[in-house]
This record gives C-alpha cells, sequence and structure tokens, in this order.
C-alpha cells in the first residue's frame, strides 16, 4: 500500500476537501461515487405530488372553456362562476386517482376544518397552478397564506398567538430566506460595519461564510454546544447573549450536524435572556423542526424577537422546488429598530423605498424584503411564482390531513433504521436521546477510538492521525463522502453523514469502513507501543 501524507490534506478548506474526497471516491471506475456529505434527502411525498399535477390538469381544462373556437392551445383565465361544481363533478369522476381523491379531500378540509373561504381557495389554486398572473399580493397569496400560517403554527409549536399577528414571505427555499435575510438586515442598518453576532455552532457551513456579512467585518462570538451533553448549549454559552454589544443570534434549530432540537431547558433559559435583552434579534433556521416530535421554535417562545426561516426541502424531499417562508411577528424589535435609527439614516432609506410609497417610514421590515429582493424598482413583479405556492399548500395540507402522522413517522423511522445500520457495523453505541431527530450524524474520532479500544489508543489517535485521514479512507475504499465536522465548526475531529440521502446498506458499509480505519489503526498502535515498550 502507498503511504500517503494526510497531513497535507488539513490544510484544505471544507469546500476543497470535500473537491478532493469526492475525486478519491470517484476514482475507481467500478463503483458509483455516493456522496453522504449531501443533506438532500433521497425520500419524498408523492401524494402532494400527485394532487399538483391532477391540479393541473384540471386547470388546463378551466383554461380552454375561453378561446375554445380558436386553434387548440389557446385558453383564458379560468372563471369562478361554476367552478366548485366543475372541481365536484372531476373529483367524483376520478376517484381512482389518489391525487384526485387527495384535492377532494382538502378542499373539504380547508372548508370545515380551516374555515376558509372555499371558492377563493379553489380559484387560487386552479390560477396559481396555470401561472397566469404575477403571484399578488407579492408577499404571498392570500389563502396560501392562510394555511402555511396554521401549518408552521402548528408544526413550529406556535400557540397564543394570533395569526392576524404574524406575516409570512413565500420564498425560494431556505436559501433565499438567508440571503433575503441577510442583505435587508444590511440594507436597513440593523447591522452594521464592525458589529457583533451569536452563532450557534456546530452550524450549516453559509453561516459561518456569508460574505455579504463579513463584507461587514461582523466579530463573531459562538455559543457552543456541549457534545457531552447532547449538543445541547450550556448555560454559561447562552449567557454570553446578555452581553448588551451582541446584535443578533443566529441559530439552526434541529441543528446541523448535530441533529438535535434545544431542550426545554435551554428554552427556558433563552426566554430569560430575552427578557433581560428585549433588544436581542433572533434569526432562527427551523428547517428540521417538522422531524422532531413536539418541536417548539424560538419564533413560539419570543416571537417579537424572532426572524424565522422554514424550508419544505428536507421534510418532502422537495429541493429541487425552491419552497420556503420567512414568519416575522407583527409586532417586531426589528420595525421598531429602524424606526428608531438616526435621522440621516431614515432619510436615506426614505428615498431608498420612496418608489413604492409617498410614506417609505411606514413600510415594514418584511415588505422591505420583499422590495429589496428585487432591488426594489422591480417590486411589483417580485414574489415565489404561484405555482410553487400551490406545491407548497398541498405539501402543507397533506401534512395536516394526516391526523396520525404517518408521513412523519415514516420518515423518522427511515432515517433511524439508517442510523442503526451505520453504528451496528462501526460497533459503538449509536448517539441517541430525546431531542435526537437523527437527519445527520457526527462521528467523533476520539470518543470512537476511545470506546472501540480504550483511553491510551485514543490519545496515540489524537496525537497521530489526522482526521482527514478517516474521510479519506473510507472515500477510498467505499467510494462514499463524509464532510468532515471542522466545515460546521464542530470543535472535536469528527466526520458528518447525512443519514437523509443513501440507503441502510450503504450506511451499513460507512460503519464498516469507519471500523476497518479504527481496527488498521489499532494495529499500528500496537506495534508502535511494543516497540517503545523496552
Ligand atoms: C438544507 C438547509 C437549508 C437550505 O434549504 P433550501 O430550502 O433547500 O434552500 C437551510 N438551512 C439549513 C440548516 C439546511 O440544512
Amino acid at each position: 500500500m502507498i503511504k500517503t501524507d494526510y497531513a497535507k490534506y488539513s490544510k484544505l478548506s471544507p469546500f476543497e476537501l470535500k473537491d478532493q474526497l469526492i475525486a478519491i471516491a470517484q476514482s475507481k471506475t467500478d463503483r458509483m461515487m455516493l456522496n453522504a456529505g449531501r443533506g438532500n434527502p433521497n425520500f419524498l411525498a408523492t401524494l402532494p405530488r400527485r394532487a399538483f399535477f391532477q391540479l393541473g390538469l384540471f386547470a388546463a381544462t378551466e383554461a380552454e372553456f375561453s378561446f375554445s373556437y380558436m386553434p387548440e392551445g389557446l385558453g383564458g383565465f379560468p372563471r369562478q362562476n361554476g367552478l366548485q361544481q366543475r372541481f365536484d363533478h372531476f373529483v367524483l369522476s376520478n376517484t381512482d386517482r389518489s391525487g384526485v381523491t387527495f384535492l377532494g379531500k382538502a378542499l373539504s378540509y380547508v372548508r370545515d376544518q380551516l374555515g376558509l373561504d372555499a371558492d377563493a381557495f379553489l380559484l387560487e389554486m386552479v390560477e396559481g397552478v396555470l401561472g397566469c398572473n404575477y403571484p399578488v399580493p407579492d408577499r404571498m397569496l392570500h389563502v396560501s397564506e392562510s394555511i402555511i400560517k396554521e401549518y408552521i403554527f402548528r408544526e413550529m409549536g406556535v400557540h397564543g398567538l394570533e395569526k392576524e399577528a404574524v406575516d409570512l414571505f413565500a420564498v425560494e427555499g431556505g436559501t433565499a430566506a438567508m440571503a433575503y435575510i441577510f442583505n435587508s438586515l444590511k440594507q436597513n442598518k440593523i447591522i452594521d460595519y464592525g458589529d457583533k453576532i451569536a452563532l450557534g455552532v456546530p452550524i450549516f457551513t453559509p453561516y459561518l461564510e456569508i460574505p455579504e456579512l463579513n463584507d461587514y467585518q461582523l466579530k463573531q462570538v459562538f455559543i457552543h454546544a456541549d457534545p457531552k451533553h447532547g449538543w445541547q448549549y450550556p448555560e454559561a454559552e447562552l449567557r454570553k447573549l446578555e452581553d448588551p454589544t451582541i446584535k443578533a443570534f443566529f441559530l439552526v434549530n434541529p441543528s446541523n450536524p448535530p441533529s438535535v432540537k434545544m431542550s426545554d431547558e435551554n428554552l427556558v433559559i433563552l426566554a430569560d435572556i430575552i427578557k433581560k435583552r428585549p433588544d436581542l434579534i433572533i434569526l432562527t433556521d427551523d428547517v428540521y423542526g417538522t422531524f422532531a416530535e413536539n418541536f417548539k421554535s424560538l419564533f413560539a417562545l419570543c416571537p417579537n424577537n424572532t426572524i424565522l426561516v422554514y424550508s419544505f426541502s428536507k421534510y418532502f424531499g422537495a429541493t429541487g422546488w425552491r419552497l420556503g417562508v420567512i414568519a416575522l411577528s407583527k409586532d417586531n424589535i426589528i420595525d421598531e429598530k429602524i424606526a428608531d435609527l438616526p435621522a440621516e439614516d431614515q432619510l436615506a432609506l426614505e428615498k431608498r423605498y420612496s418608489s413604492l410609497t409617498t410614506d417609505p417610514n411606514c413600510i415594514r421590515f418584511i415588505d422591505r424584503m420583499v422590495a429589496d429582493s428585487r432591488n426594489v424598482a422591480l417590486n411589483h413583479t417580485a414574489g415565489l411564482s404561484t405555482p410553487q405556492q400551490v406545491q407548497m399548500v398541498l405539501f402543507a395540507l397533506f401534512n395536516m390531513m394526516d391526523s396520525q402522522q404517518y408521513y412523519k413517522k415514516a420518515v423518522q423511522s427511515v432515517v433511524r433504521e439508517r442510523d442503526l445500520a451505520l453504528y451496528r457495523q462501526l460497533g459503538t453505541t449509536a448517539p441517541q436521546d430525546c431531542n435526537s431527530i437523527n437527519y445527520y450524524t457526527l462521528v467523533d474520532l476520539e470518543n470512537t477510538s476511545r470506546e472501540l479500544y480504550g483511553h491510551d489508543f485514543a490519545d496515540w489517535v489524537m496525537k497521530t492521525k489526522v482526521p482527514a485521514e478517516l474521510l479519506f479512507r473510507v472515500a477510498d475504499e467505499t467510494g462514499i463522502v463524509l464532510l468532515p465536522g471542522s466545515g460546521f465548526a464542530v470543535e472535536h475531529p469528527s466526520a458528518r453523514a447525512s443519514l437523509a440521502n443513501l440507503n441502510a446498506y450503504q450506511y451499513a458499509a460507512i460503519g464498516r469502513s469507519l471500523r476497518k480505519f479504527a481496527d488498521d489503526a489499532y494495529q499500528e498502535y500496537l506495534a508502535t507501543s511494543i516497540a517503545t515498550v523496552d
């Protein structure tokens, strides 16, 4: 075997390292490269997609009632008159198609359970799926916003807030949400040069990197989750947020990569901190919230301080759809901060938004995000495409109508089985606690070494092995790419595997490869320790 100099890899950035790992994993022609570094799930919700396509066929027929004297292929706007009767007929005459049956039930659910106007809903869906109008309102379609709010309230554990007290902005996934939020915080001087920002780490890499913000030379304060305590934040770490110079706290909850939701104890401490720091802005990225049981978002806990980001990408297996929302309370501290800006900043912002209204000072932060997302001037054509909003609504209804939560239980058991398959082969216990959602797993080099072959061996591994070696060995032997924990600001040498995007036997192969690495290292350790004992 050729001895590779792994030390040189420790100098690579996480992205360069990933590219090198992919190259090695692909280097053997007789096998497939498998990327367990990606968060993209390999499962997806099918019924709401069936519903989407059936709705599309119904809507196309509706459109063809107009201009029917013209050559084929030309239609007009759907008409509300008699729409529901025709829809009912469509549902009743296609009961053999599950997507159609779902649509019929969805209409009943929206009318009878959510108490919304069925005619308005149907017209919004039919027009929406055809995509024959600009999204109006640009922030989000009316009935769609009501339905998604209901979904967000239920899944994010929001109680005791009025629906009217919250606004949603429908966006192109969590990625767009982050870009829009950061940009508007910056444009509106909420975050300024040299400001101090706290990050809950480990965290999804882009939060460590957002160049827009790096231009601002922000000072980052890390709030470290503790691996010894199930990756919860120790109280002393959270109390750092009491420092009044910290402007905002960004976190991912449930976290990525440790994949745990914040414990109730953590939530209580945070609520107390917010009492002392009512000016602290919280940005919570809760894209994994729907994988958890009884999830409670910080948005539910301190709605006036918190911007919530939710994405449909992971839970519904819909990364290609680009679906997400930003939620913000009408009563929020960001709008207060904008109102309190120095006169000179106020004037500049008044100018920035003057094309939108005669009274730009009154534009709320959420609407500023909508405008900023299209460089203000193109505000009238802003917004998420209407077919996307329709699919988002169908996903949310699918979840809400599933009163036994069969889908949630199914995805939970899929990732859990993969987790077990990996650790069974590795021969260590799978990290488990009630807050874990198992979307990712972090294999810690030191702990694993200790659990397999004891303290002395673990110490030797930490002294002699470069963490990158483990990743390269796995890539070389199995063709499977794992990511280094360091890319997510994990302090301890570790590897991140997504449990969402490969099948159970492939996770077993990862476990076997990791075990082989440990066993080989142990032989090496025995040889060197025999050589040195004398
Ligand atoms: C995957 C992921 C996103 C991006 O989601 P999209 O909706 O696909 O853009 C955002 N935040 C976190 C923490 C993620 O893991």
